[in-house]
Protein backbone atom coordinates (compact mmCIF):
# COMPACT_ATOMS: atom_id res chain seq x y z
CA UNK A 1 0.00 0.00 0.00
CA UNK A 2 2.15 2.71 -1.18
CA UNK A 3 -0.36 5.55 -1.05
CA UNK A 4 0.38 8.57 1.25
CA UNK A 5 -3.71 8.84 1.83
CA UNK A 6 -5.81 5.44 2.38
CA UNK A 7 -8.97 6.01 0.57
CA UNK A 8 -12.43 4.04 2.08
CA UNK A 9 -13.64 0.82 -0.28
CA UNK A 10 -17.03 1.38 -1.33
CA UNK A 11 -18.64 -0.32 -4.28
CA UNK A 12 -15.51 -2.55 -4.89
CA UNK A 13 -13.04 0.58 -5.50
CA UNK A 14 -11.02 3.10 -3.86
CA UNK A 15 -12.77 6.37 -3.46
CA UNK A 16 -11.99 9.04 -1.45
CA UNK A 17 -14.29 10.83 0.86
CA UNK A 18 -16.75 13.14 -0.86
CA UNK A 19 -15.78 16.10 1.61
CA UNK A 20 -12.25 15.24 1.03
CA UNK A 21 -11.62 15.57 4.19
CA UNK A 22 -8.81 13.16 5.96
CA UNK A 23 -7.72 12.26 9.69
CA UNK A 24 -4.05 11.04 10.53
CA UNK A 25 -3.42 7.96 11.15
CA UNK A 26 -0.15 7.09 13.98
CA UNK A 27 2.36 4.03 14.58
CA UNK A 28 1.92 2.76 17.96
CA UNK A 29 4.99 1.88 17.87
CA UNK A 30 6.84 4.94 17.70
CA UNK A 31 3.94 7.42 17.61
CA UNK A 32 5.31 8.49 13.75
CA UNK A 33 2.89 9.41 11.37
CA UNK A 34 2.07 6.47 8.88
CA UNK A 35 -0.49 8.25 7.01
CA UNK A 36 -3.79 9.70 6.49
CA UNK A 37 -7.23 8.29 5.88
CA UNK A 38 -9.98 9.25 3.92
CA UNK A 39 -12.98 10.18 6.73
CA UNK A 40 -16.17 9.07 5.48
CA UNK A 41 -19.20 11.64 5.85
CA UNK A 42 -23.02 10.68 5.90
CA UNK A 43 -22.93 10.74 2.29
CA UNK A 44 -20.34 8.44 1.71
CA UNK A 45 -22.33 6.10 4.28
CA UNK A 46 -25.05 6.73 1.99
CA UNK A 47 -23.52 5.75 -0.89
CA UNK A 48 -21.96 2.29 0.47
CA UNK A 49 -25.26 1.42 2.16
CA UNK A 50 -27.14 1.96 -1.12
CA UNK A 51 -24.30 0.01 -3.30
CA UNK A 52 -24.33 -2.78 -0.85
CA UNK A 53 -28.06 -2.67 -1.23
CA UNK A 54 -28.21 -3.69 -4.90
CA UNK A 55 -25.42 -5.82 -4.70
CA UNK A 56 -27.12 -7.61 -2.13
CA UNK A 57 -30.21 -8.06 -3.89
CA UNK A 58 -28.11 -10.66 -6.13
CA UNK A 59 -25.63 -12.20 -4.16
CA UNK A 60 -28.90 -13.23 -2.22
CA UNK A 61 -29.38 -15.51 -5.35
CA UNK A 62 -25.79 -17.29 -5.79
CA UNK A 63 -25.75 -20.73 -4.35
CA UNK A 64 -23.95 -21.25 -0.82
CA UNK A 65 -21.37 -23.73 -2.71
CA UNK A 66 -20.16 -20.85 -5.03
CA UNK A 67 -20.09 -17.82 -2.02
CA UNK A 68 -18.27 -20.42 -0.08
CA UNK A 69 -15.47 -20.52 -3.42
CA UNK A 70 -15.22 -17.20 -2.87
CA UNK A 71 -14.44 -16.99 0.61
CA UNK A 72 -11.89 -20.01 0.02
CA UNK A 73 -10.14 -18.36 -2.70
CA UNK A 74 -9.68 -14.76 -0.45
CA UNK A 75 -8.46 -17.64 1.99
CA UNK A 76 -5.80 -18.36 0.11
CA UNK A 77 -4.80 -15.13 -1.45
CA UNK A 78 -4.63 -13.82 2.14
CA UNK A 79 -2.16 -17.04 3.66
CA UNK A 80 -0.41 -16.38 0.24
CA UNK A 81 0.54 -12.33 1.83
CA UNK A 82 0.55 -13.89 5.25
CA UNK A 83 3.68 -12.25 6.40
CA UNK A 84 3.04 -9.07 4.46
CA UNK A 85 -0.39 -8.57 6.45
CA UNK A 86 1.26 -9.29 9.96
CA UNK A 87 3.64 -6.53 9.31
CA UNK A 88 0.52 -4.05 7.92
CA UNK A 89 -0.46 -5.43 11.68
CA UNK A 90 1.67 -5.05 13.97
CA UNK A 91 2.32 -1.72 12.41
CA UNK A 92 -1.05 -0.65 12.91
CA UNK A 93 -1.29 -2.38 16.14
CA UNK A 94 1.93 -2.05 18.43
CA UNK A 95 1.27 -6.07 19.03
CA UNK A 96 4.78 -7.99 17.94
CA UNK A 97 5.61 -9.74 15.18
CA UNK A 98 5.92 -12.65 16.88
CA UNK A 99 2.31 -12.73 17.26
CA UNK A 100 0.42 -11.04 14.40
CA UNK A 101 1.14 -13.61 11.61
CA UNK A 102 -0.83 -16.50 14.21
CA UNK A 103 -3.32 -14.86 16.47
CA UNK A 104 -3.98 -12.11 13.45
CA UNK A 105 -3.80 -13.59 9.96
CA UNK A 106 -3.69 -17.31 10.43
CA UNK A 107 -7.53 -16.43 12.28
CA UNK A 108 -8.22 -14.38 9.83
CA UNK A 109 -7.57 -17.47 7.16
CA UNK A 110 -9.32 -19.93 9.71
CA UNK A 111 -12.62 -18.13 9.68
CA UNK A 112 -12.36 -17.46 5.90
CA UNK A 113 -11.90 -21.23 5.56
CA UNK A 114 -14.91 -22.11 7.68
CA UNK A 115 -17.46 -19.95 6.78
CA UNK A 116 -16.40 -20.91 3.27
CA UNK A 117 -16.64 -24.70 3.83
CA UNK A 118 -20.24 -24.27 5.55
CA UNK A 119 -22.13 -21.47 3.58
CA UNK A 120 -24.01 -24.12 1.36
CA UNK A 121 -24.97 -25.35 4.69
CA UNK A 122 -27.46 -22.71 5.24
CA UNK A 123 -31.21 -24.86 5.72
CA UNK A 124 -34.14 -24.69 7.11
CA UNK A 125 -36.56 -27.64 8.17
CA UNK A 126 -39.57 -29.22 7.03
CA UNK A 127 -42.65 -30.56 9.24
CA UNK A 128 -44.90 -32.88 8.28
CA UNK A 129 -48.61 -31.61 9.21
CA UNK A 130 -50.91 -34.17 8.21
CA UNK A 131 -53.56 -34.51 5.70
CA UNK A 132 -50.61 -33.47 2.92
CA UNK A 133 -50.41 -30.74 4.31
CA UNK A 134 -47.01 -29.38 5.07
CA UNK A 135 -44.90 -26.54 6.59
CA UNK A 136 -41.13 -25.67 5.81
CA UNK A 137 -38.87 -22.76 6.81
CA UNK A 138 -35.68 -21.25 4.73
CA UNK A 139 -33.25 -19.68 5.92
CA UNK A 140 -32.57 -15.88 4.41
CA UNK A 141 -30.10 -13.84 4.40
CA UNK A 142 -30.89 -10.77 6.66
CA UNK A 143 -29.91 -7.94 3.55
CA UNK A 144 -27.11 -5.42 4.46
CA UNK A 145 -24.96 -5.74 7.73
CA UNK A 146 -22.55 -2.89 9.22
CA UNK A 147 -19.75 -4.38 11.46
CA UNK A 148 -17.79 -2.02 14.00
CA UNK A 149 -14.46 -3.24 14.91
CA UNK A 150 -12.15 -2.56 17.91
CA UNK A 151 -9.05 -1.70 17.89
CA UNK A 152 -6.60 -4.56 19.58
CA UNK A 153 -7.44 -7.33 16.46
CA UNK A 154 -8.41 -5.40 14.13
CA UNK A 155 -7.81 -7.86 10.81
CA UNK A 156 -9.55 -11.01 12.81
CA UNK A 157 -12.56 -8.66 13.95
CA UNK A 158 -13.03 -7.56 10.32
CA UNK A 159 -12.88 -11.11 8.75
CA UNK A 160 -14.94 -12.70 11.31
CA UNK A 161 -17.86 -10.44 10.95
CA UNK A 162 -17.79 -10.30 6.92
CA UNK A 163 -16.64 -13.84 6.31
CA UNK A 164 -19.82 -15.59 8.12
CA UNK A 165 -22.22 -11.97 6.89
CA UNK A 166 -20.91 -12.59 2.92
CA UNK A 167 -21.52 -16.87 3.59
CA UNK A 168 -25.17 -16.14 4.43
CA UNK A 169 -25.79 -13.68 1.35
CA UNK A 170 -25.41 -10.55 3.01
CA UNK A 171 -23.71 -7.64 1.75
CA UNK A 172 -21.71 -5.76 4.97
CA UNK A 173 -19.97 -2.15 5.34
CA UNK A 174 -17.18 -2.34 8.03
CA UNK A 175 -16.22 0.61 10.13
CA UNK A 176 -12.78 -0.51 11.56
CA UNK A 177 -11.53 1.69 14.77
CA UNK A 178 -9.76 4.95 14.24
CA UNK A 179 -7.02 3.86 15.39
CA UNK A 180 -6.40 0.96 13.31
CA UNK A 181 -7.78 1.58 9.47
CA UNK A 182 -5.49 -0.31 7.63
CA UNK A 183 -6.08 -4.15 6.94
CA UNK A 184 -9.70 -3.75 6.91
CA UNK A 185 -8.76 -2.06 3.40
CA UNK A 186 -6.08 -4.77 2.90
CA UNK A 187 -9.30 -7.33 3.12
CA UNK A 188 -11.43 -5.59 0.72
CA UNK A 189 -8.93 -5.83 -1.89
CA UNK A 190 -8.22 -9.29 -1.19
CA UNK A 191 -12.18 -10.09 -1.12
CA UNK A 192 -12.07 -8.60 -4.69
CA UNK A 193 -9.08 -10.24 -5.96
CA UNK A 194 -10.91 -13.60 -4.86
CA UNK A 195 -14.02 -12.61 -7.40
CA UNK A 196 -16.49 -11.39 -4.49
CA UNK A 197 -18.96 -9.03 -6.61
CA UNK A 198 -18.48 -5.24 -6.32
CA UNK A 199 -20.21 -3.57 -3.52
CA UNK A 200 -20.62 -6.37 -0.74
CA UNK A 201 -17.75 -5.59 1.07
CA UNK A 202 -17.23 -1.98 2.01
CA UNK A 203 -14.90 -0.09 3.98
CA UNK A 204 -16.09 3.19 5.44
CA UNK A 205 -13.33 4.82 8.11
CA UNK A 206 -14.02 7.35 10.46
CA UNK A 207 -14.74 7.69 14.42
CA UNK A 208 -17.69 6.95 16.52
CA UNK A 209 -20.02 9.69 14.28
CA UNK A 210 -19.47 7.41 11.29
CA UNK A 211 -20.23 4.25 13.12
CA UNK A 212 -23.24 5.86 15.23
CA UNK A 213 -24.90 6.99 11.53
CA UNK A 214 -24.87 3.07 10.59
CA UNK A 215 -25.99 1.98 14.28
CA UNK A 216 -29.16 4.06 13.48
CA UNK A 217 -29.60 4.06 9.76
CA UNK A 218 -32.93 2.45 8.53
CA UNK A 219 -30.98 0.91 5.85
CA UNK A 220 -28.69 -1.30 7.87
CA UNK A 221 -30.47 -4.58 8.41
CA UNK A 222 -27.96 -6.17 11.40
CA UNK A 223 -25.58 -4.51 13.12
CA UNK A 224 -22.26 -6.42 14.33
CA UNK A 225 -20.04 -4.57 16.75
CA UNK A 226 -17.07 -5.42 19.14
CA UNK A 227 -15.87 -3.13 21.36
CA UNK A 228 -16.11 -1.63 25.21
CA UNK A 229 -19.79 -2.13 27.56
CA UNK A 230 -20.70 1.92 27.43
CA UNK A 231 -20.16 2.13 23.76
CA UNK A 232 -22.29 -1.10 23.14
CA UNK A 233 -24.80 0.36 24.99
CA UNK A 234 -25.15 3.43 23.10
CA UNK A 235 -24.64 1.30 19.65
CA UNK A 236 -27.85 -1.12 21.18
CA UNK A 237 -29.92 2.06 21.65
CA UNK A 238 -29.17 3.57 18.32
CA UNK A 239 -29.84 0.21 17.10
CA UNK A 240 -33.18 -0.37 19.40
CA UNK A 241 -34.48 2.69 16.99
CA UNK A 242 -35.16 0.75 13.96
CA UNK A 243 -35.25 -2.90 15.69
CA UNK A 244 -32.05 -4.02 13.74
CA UNK A 245 -30.73 -7.53 14.43
CA UNK A 246 -27.55 -7.62 16.78
CA UNK A 247 -24.19 -8.92 17.72
CA UNK A 248 -22.38 -7.50 20.56
CA UNK A 249 -19.10 -8.63 21.46
CA UNK A 250 -17.78 -6.45 24.47
CA UNK A 251 -15.75 -6.28 27.19
CA UNK A 252 -14.69 -8.57 30.50
CA UNK A 253 -13.17 -9.31 33.69
CA UNK A 254 -12.14 -12.16 33.27
CA UNK A 255 -11.86 -14.74 36.61
CA UNK A 256 -9.07 -17.48 35.89
CA UNK A 257 -9.05 -20.15 38.50
CA UNK A 258 -5.85 -21.97 39.86
CA UNK A 259 -6.68 -25.22 42.34
CA UNK A 260 -4.29 -26.70 44.22
CA UNK A 261 -3.94 -29.76 42.24
CA UNK A 262 -3.33 -27.62 39.24
CA UNK A 263 -0.11 -28.12 36.82
CA UNK A 264 1.87 -24.96 38.21
CA UNK A 265 4.47 -24.23 35.33
CA UNK A 266 0.96 -24.46 32.76
CA UNK A 267 -1.09 -22.58 35.14
CA UNK A 268 1.72 -19.83 35.13
CA UNK A 269 2.12 -19.78 31.25
CA UNK A 270 -1.75 -19.48 30.97
CA UNK A 271 -2.06 -16.61 33.52
CA UNK A 272 0.88 -15.09 31.65
CA UNK A 273 -0.93 -15.76 28.14
CA UNK A 274 -3.98 -14.27 29.37
CA UNK A 275 -2.61 -11.26 31.11
CA UNK A 276 0.33 -9.86 28.71
CA UNK A 277 -0.50 -11.64 25.24
CA UNK A 278 -0.69 -8.35 22.89
CA UNK A 279 0.08 -6.38 25.40
CA UNK A 280 -2.88 -7.26 27.82
CA UNK A 281 -5.56 -5.76 24.92
CA UNK A 282 -7.64 -8.68 24.73
CA UNK A 283 -11.20 -8.60 25.66
CA UNK A 284 -11.44 -12.09 26.87
CA UNK A 285 -8.15 -12.03 29.41
CA UNK A 286 -8.38 -13.58 32.85
CA UNK A 287 -7.28 -10.67 34.73
CA UNK A 288 -9.04 -11.79 37.91
CA UNK A 289 -6.63 -14.71 38.80
CA UNK A 290 -7.72 -16.63 41.73
CA UNK A 291 -4.91 -18.35 43.13
CA UNK A 292 -5.45 -21.49 45.80
CA UNK A 293 -3.82 -20.05 49.36
CA UNK A 294 -1.69 -23.20 49.96
CA UNK A 295 0.12 -22.37 46.34
CA UNK A 296 0.03 -18.81 46.57
CA UNK A 297 3.62 -18.36 47.11
CA UNK A 298 5.00 -20.83 44.70
CA UNK A 299 2.88 -19.43 41.87
CA UNK A 300 3.95 -15.99 42.29
CA UNK A 301 7.40 -17.08 42.13
CA UNK A 302 7.27 -19.18 39.21
CA UNK A 303 5.19 -16.02 37.91
CA UNK A 304 7.40 -12.79 38.61
CA UNK A 305 10.90 -14.86 37.67
CA UNK A 306 8.79 -15.60 34.24
CA UNK A 307 7.67 -12.54 33.61
CA UNK A 308 10.42 -10.57 34.49
CA UNK A 309 12.33 -12.23 31.29
CA UNK A 310 9.78 -10.88 29.12
CA UNK A 311 11.37 -8.94 26.07
CA UNK A 312 9.67 -6.22 25.42
CA UNK A 313 10.99 -4.03 22.84
CA UNK A 314 10.23 -2.69 19.25
CA UNK A 315 7.29 -4.42 17.63
CA UNK A 316 9.01 -5.95 14.23
CA UNK A 317 11.83 -7.39 16.47
CA UNK A 318 11.25 -11.53 16.53
CA UNK A 319 12.48 -11.58 19.23
CA UNK A 320 9.94 -9.01 21.51
CA UNK A 321 7.34 -10.15 23.46
CA UNK A 322 5.41 -7.07 24.45
CA UNK A 323 4.86 -4.47 21.68
CA UNK A 324 3.55 -0.86 22.41
CA UNK A 325 0.11 -0.04 23.60
CA UNK A 326 -2.13 1.35 21.11
CA UNK A 327 -1.52 4.67 21.92
CA UNK A 328 -0.08 7.13 24.72
CA UNK A 329 -3.57 7.69 26.48
CA UNK A 330 -4.52 4.12 26.43
CA UNK A 331 -0.97 3.70 28.05
CA UNK A 332 -1.59 6.84 30.48
CA UNK A 333 -4.94 5.11 31.44
CA UNK A 334 -3.22 2.07 32.02
CA UNK A 335 -0.54 3.22 34.01
CA UNK A 336 -3.00 4.98 36.47
CA UNK A 337 -4.96 2.18 37.38
CA UNK A 338 -1.16 0.87 38.23
CA UNK A 339 -1.20 3.89 40.55
CA UNK A 340 -4.98 3.07 41.94
CA UNK A 341 -3.86 -0.55 42.55
CA UNK A 342 -0.96 0.49 44.86
CA UNK A 343 -3.28 3.33 46.56
CA UNK A 344 -5.94 0.63 46.89
CA UNK A 345 -3.34 -1.39 49.13
CA UNK A 346 -2.67 -3.86 46.31
CA UNK A 347 1.14 -4.70 46.05
CA UNK A 348 2.76 -4.15 43.31
CA UNK A 349 5.33 -7.40 42.89
CA UNK A 350 6.89 -6.88 39.54
CA UNK A 351 6.47 -4.40 36.29
CA UNK A 352 4.12 -1.33 35.94
CA UNK A 353 6.22 0.88 34.91
CA UNK A 354 6.89 3.02 31.61
CA UNK A 355 9.79 1.58 29.92
CA UNK A 356 12.20 3.37 26.72
CA UNK A 357 12.93 1.27 23.99
CA UNK A 358 15.83 2.61 21.76
CA UNK A 359 14.68 4.60 18.72
CA UNK A 360 10.90 4.10 19.68
CA UNK A 361 10.57 7.15 22.12
CA UNK A 362 7.17 7.91 20.92
CA UNK A 363 6.10 4.53 21.49
CA UNK A 364 4.02 4.03 25.01
CA UNK A 365 5.69 0.85 26.18
CA UNK A 366 5.25 -1.05 29.83
CA UNK A 367 6.86 -3.50 31.97
CA UNK A 368 3.90 -6.40 32.12
CA UNK A 369 2.88 -5.79 35.90
CA UNK A 370 1.35 -8.20 38.71
CA UNK A 371 -0.69 -7.15 41.99
CA UNK A 372 -0.70 -9.42 44.89
CA UNK A 373 -2.50 -9.03 47.61
CA UNK A 374 -5.62 -7.93 45.57
CA UNK A 375 -8.98 -7.90 47.11
CA UNK A 376 -12.30 -8.47 45.29
CA UNK A 377 -13.48 -4.49 46.35
CA UNK A 378 -10.57 -3.38 44.53
CA UNK A 379 -11.02 -1.27 40.83
CA UNK A 380 -8.18 -3.15 39.50
CA UNK A 381 -10.12 -6.19 40.06
CA UNK A 382 -13.64 -5.14 38.96
CA UNK A 383 -12.81 -2.51 35.64
CA UNK A 384 -11.92 -3.80 32.18
CA UNK A 385 -7.83 -2.15 32.31
CA UNK A 386 -7.24 -3.81 28.98
CA UNK A 387 -3.34 -3.62 29.18
CA UNK A 388 -0.58 -5.94 30.64
CA UNK A 389 -1.76 -5.83 34.78
CA UNK A 390 -2.77 -9.36 36.40
CA UNK A 391 -4.42 -9.07 39.60
CA UNK A 392 -3.59 -11.97 41.97
CA UNK A 393 -6.35 -12.98 44.51
CA UNK A 394 -6.40 -15.97 46.84
CA UNK A 395 -8.95 -18.42 48.08
CA UNK A 396 -9.95 -21.44 50.04
CA UNK A 397 -12.41 -23.54 48.99
CA UNK A 398 -14.11 -24.15 45.25
CA UNK A 399 -17.77 -22.39 46.61
CA UNK A 400 -16.55 -19.49 47.67
CA UNK A 401 -14.39 -19.07 44.99
CA UNK A 402 -16.91 -19.30 42.36
CA UNK A 403 -19.11 -16.82 43.87
CA UNK A 404 -16.42 -14.36 44.04
CA UNK A 405 -15.52 -15.11 40.15
CA UNK A 406 -19.11 -14.74 39.16
CA UNK A 407 -19.59 -11.35 40.96
CA UNK A 408 -19.35 -8.98 37.87
CA UNK A 409 -21.44 -7.48 35.88
CA UNK A 410 -19.02 -8.91 32.49
CA UNK A 411 -19.40 -12.95 31.45
CA UNK A 412 -17.05 -12.77 28.99
CA UNK A 413 -14.75 -15.76 29.49
CA UNK A 414 -13.44 -17.95 32.83
CA UNK A 415 -10.83 -20.19 33.01
CA UNK A 416 -9.72 -22.97 35.67
CA UNK A 417 -6.71 -25.17 36.37
CA UNK A 418 -7.14 -28.85 38.14
CA UNK A 419 -6.09 -32.52 37.29
CA UNK A 420 -9.67 -33.21 38.97
CA UNK A 421 -11.68 -33.67 36.01
CA UNK A 422 -14.90 -34.33 38.07
CA UNK A 423 -14.11 -30.49 39.73
CA UNK A 424 -13.43 -29.07 36.23
CA UNK A 425 -16.66 -29.57 34.54
CA UNK A 426 -18.62 -28.93 38.14
CA UNK A 427 -17.24 -25.39 37.95
CA UNK A 428 -17.55 -24.77 34.59
CA UNK A 429 -21.00 -25.21 34.77
CA UNK A 430 -21.42 -22.99 37.28
CA UNK A 431 -19.35 -20.50 35.97
CA UNK A 432 -21.25 -17.50 34.21
CA UNK A 433 -19.03 -16.78 31.20
CA UNK A 434 -19.43 -17.59 27.17
CA UNK A 435 -16.17 -19.13 27.04
CA UNK A 436 -14.70 -21.40 29.33
CA UNK A 437 -11.12 -23.28 29.22
CA UNK A 438 -10.06 -26.13 31.36
CA UNK A 439 -5.81 -26.50 31.82
CA UNK A 440 -5.23 -23.20 29.17
CA UNK A 441 -6.96 -19.82 28.15
CA UNK A 442 -7.62 -17.66 25.38
CA UNK A 443 -8.04 -20.45 23.24
CA UNK A 444 -10.49 -19.64 20.21
CA UNK A 445 -10.63 -22.02 17.18
CA UNK A 446 -13.05 -21.57 14.12
CA UNK A 447 -16.05 -23.18 14.83
CA UNK A 448 -16.02 -22.90 18.75
CA UNK A 449 -18.61 -20.22 19.68
CA UNK A 450 -17.15 -16.91 21.23
CA UNK A 451 -18.90 -14.43 22.54
CA UNK A 452 -20.09 -12.94 26.04
CA UNK A 453 -23.18 -13.64 28.81
CA UNK A 454 -24.34 -10.82 30.92
CA UNK A 455 -22.98 -7.54 30.25
CA UNK A 456 -20.44 -8.60 27.89
CA UNK A 457 -22.45 -9.23 24.90
CA UNK A 458 -25.16 -10.95 22.81
CA UNK A 459 -24.55 -13.51 20.11
CA UNK A 460 -21.37 -15.57 18.98
CA UNK A 461 -19.10 -15.46 16.72
CA UNK A 462 -17.09 -18.01 14.94
CA UNK A 463 -18.95 -20.79 15.21
CA UNK A 464 -21.78 -22.35 12.41
CA UNK A 465 -24.23 -21.20 14.32
CA UNK A 466 -22.70 -17.55 13.53
CA UNK A 467 -24.92 -18.50 10.02
CA UNK A 468 -28.30 -18.30 12.35
CA UNK A 469 -27.39 -14.81 13.55
CA UNK A 470 -26.71 -13.26 9.68
CA UNK A 471 -30.05 -14.60 8.38
CA UNK A 472 -33.45 -15.22 9.70
CA UNK A 473 -36.23 -17.84 9.10
CA UNK A 474 -38.98 -17.78 7.13
CA UNK A 475 -41.83 -20.23 7.59
CA UNK A 476 -44.05 -21.44 4.76
CA UNK A 477 -47.34 -22.80 5.14
CA UNK A 478 -48.54 -25.08 2.42
CA UNK A 479 -52.20 -26.67 2.26
CA UNK A 480 -53.16 -29.48 -0.08
CA UNK A 481 -56.61 -29.79 1.23
CA UNK A 482 -59.76 -27.67 1.31
CA UNK A 483 -59.83 -24.58 3.28
CA UNK A 484 -62.10 -25.24 6.51
CA UNK A 485 -64.49 -22.53 7.02
CA UNK A 486 -66.25 -21.79 9.91
CA UNK A 487 -68.71 -19.08 7.90
P1 LIG B 1 -14.81 1.28 21.81
O1 LIG B 1 -16.08 0.81 22.40
O2 LIG B 1 -14.24 2.56 22.26
O3 LIG B 1 -14.95 1.39 20.21
C1 LIG B 1 -15.35 0.30 19.42
C2 LIG B 1 -15.78 0.79 18.05
O4 LIG B 1 -16.98 1.58 18.18
C3 LIG B 1 -14.76 1.71 17.37
O5 LIG B 1 -14.76 1.46 15.99
C4 LIG B 1 -15.32 3.08 17.67
O6 LIG B 1 -14.89 4.04 16.77
C5 LIG B 1 -16.81 2.81 17.53
N1 LIG B 1 -17.70 3.78 18.18
C6 LIG B 1 -17.41 4.67 19.15
N2 LIG B 1 -18.54 5.37 19.49
C7 LIG B 1 -19.54 4.89 18.71
C8 LIG B 1 -20.93 5.19 18.58
N3 LIG B 1 -21.52 6.11 19.34
N4 LIG B 1 -21.67 4.50 17.68
C9 LIG B 1 -21.09 3.54 16.92
N5 LIG B 1 -19.78 3.21 16.98
C10 LIG B 1 -19.01 3.87 17.87
O7 LIG B 1 -13.78 0.09 22.02
P2 LIG B 1 -12.22 0.06 21.74
O8 LIG B 1 -11.97 0.30 20.29
O9 LIG B 1 -11.54 0.93 22.74
O10 LIG B 1 -11.86 -1.47 22.00
C11 LIG B 1 -11.62 -1.99 23.26
C12 LIG B 1 -12.87 -2.67 23.80
O11 LIG B 1 -13.30 -3.66 22.89
C13 LIG B 1 -12.60 -3.37 25.10
O12 LIG B 1 -13.65 -3.11 26.00
C14 LIG B 1 -12.60 -4.83 24.70
O13 LIG B 1 -12.92 -5.70 25.75
C15 LIG B 1 -13.59 -4.86 23.59
N6 LIG B 1 -13.39 -6.04 22.75
C16 LIG B 1 -14.28 -7.09 22.80
C17 LIG B 1 -14.06 -8.25 22.06
C18 LIG B 1 -15.03 -9.39 22.11
O14 LIG B 1 -14.98 -10.21 21.19
N7 LIG B 1 -15.89 -9.52 23.10
C19 LIG B 1 -12.88 -8.40 21.22
C20 LIG B 1 -12.04 -7.22 21.19
C21 LIG B 1 -12.28 -6.10 21.95
P3 LIG B 1 -13.51 4.83 17.00
O15 LIG B 1 -12.60 3.96 17.76
O16 LIG B 1 -13.04 5.03 15.63
O17 LIG B 1 -13.90 6.05 17.71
Amino acid sequence: MAISTLPLFIGGKAVFSSSGETFTNYRPMDGAVDREISLAGPDDVELAISVAQNAQEEWATVPGIERGRILLAAARIMRDRRQEIAEIETLDTGKPISETPYADVDSAIDALEFFGGIAMDMKGDFHDLGNGSMAYSIREPLGVCAGIGAWNYPLQIATWKSAPALAAGNAMIFKPSELTPLNAYTLAEIYREAGLPDGLFNVVQGMGQVGAILASHPGIDKLTFTGSVPTGKRVLEAAASTVKHTTMELGGKSPLIIFEDADLDNAVAAAMNANFYSQGEVCSNGTRVFVHASIRDMFLEKLVERTEKMVIGDPMAEETHVGALISEDHGEKVLSYVELGVQQGATLITGGERVEVPDMEGGFYMSPAVFAGCEDHMRICQEEIFGPVMSVLTFQDEKEVIKRANNTEFGLAAGLFTKDLARAHRVVRKLQAGSCWVNNYNLTPAGVPFGGSKQSGIGRENCARTLDHFSEIKSVYVELGDVESSY
